[in-house]
């Protein structure tokens, strides 16, 4: 197995597929959905994976040992847009949620949360500006705020007054600030736990919540220097710099994710 040397960062393309095909059997690749997988459009429920993405993820998941996706997004929500591939695994609300052997698994700590965030979200409606679209996601609320940039700090106010009264934890994201539970579990987390027993993996992302996750790789690469971790940015006008910052290499767009997968996948 050790035949191909770890890569070092900053690293080169040709490497990192070289190392990842001589691992495929112990190789996973994570992807975040909104911004990564799918392009991100004004209204939430809209989007959709790029159009090259189903069958790429399809051929990627027969390729190596697994591929999984790990998003803010509820899982019944992946379900609706991954149901046709039945080998990646889902997780939902940053790990808050698993599908698992065809049923929604939900950390238990975070179960006692849903009515109170059922009241954020209606408090959510009737206290902000219109043009805030609030969404509502049964353990977390987020409000976006795409379509009214000028209503940010509005937004951020109200975000902060409520995780206050309530005691819930704030993650911002790209026009976004989402309410979660005190729970503890994000992306970072579920990267570390997936990649306990990886050789290699990589990580797709594109917001703040997922600079956690390139630090799971690079944690495990710390203390396993068998282990081989790679993580990609997406562009984005919002966090794109912070993101990339933290990453091995950069994308354009979903699209490039796509082709990127498709070329890299010529060498399998
Ligand atoms: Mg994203």
């Amino acid at each position: 197995m050790a035949q191909t040397p770890r890569p070092t960062h900053p690293l080169s393309i040709d490497d990192a597929w070289a190392f990842t095909t001589a691992h495929a059997a112990t190789t996973t690749f994570f992807f975040d959905f909104d911004g990564v997988l799918s392009p991100v459009t004004d209204d939430p429920d809209a989007s959709q994976p790029a159009p090259a993405v189903l069958g790429v993820l399809e051929r990627l998941a027969g390729a190596v040992q697994r591929v999984a996706i790990v998003s803010a997004r509820p899982v019944s929500f992946l379900r609706s847009r991954f149901a046709s591939l039945e080998r990646v695994d889902l997780y939902g609300l940053y790990g808050l949620e698993v599908w698992h052997d065809g049923e929604v698994v939900t950390e238990p700590a975070a179960l006692p949360w849903v009515p109170a965030m059922s009241d954020l979200a209606e408090q959510a409606r009737a206290e902000l500006p219109a043009d805030v679209l609030v969404e509502y996601k049964r353990l977390s609320v987020a409000l976006h705020y795409r379509v009214a940039p000028h209503e940010a700090g509005t937004v951020e106010r109200w975000g902060h007054e409520q995780a206050e009264r309530l005691g819930l934890r704030i993650q911002a994201g790209r026009m976004v600030v989402e309410l979660k539970p005190p729970v503890d579990q994000d992306k970072g987390m579920v990267i570390t736990e997936g990649v306990r027993n990886a050789g290699c993996a990589w990580y797709f992302g594109d917001d703040m919540s997922d600079i956690k996750a390139f630090d799971a790789l690079r944690a495990r690469e710390a203390v396993d220097p068998s282990f081989f971790g790679v993580a990609v940015a997406v562009a984005n006008p919002e966090t794109g710099a912070e993101v990339s910052s933290a990453a091995d290499l950069t994308l354009d767009s979903p699209d490039a994710v796509a082709e990127f997968l498709t070329n890299g996948l010529a060498r399998f």
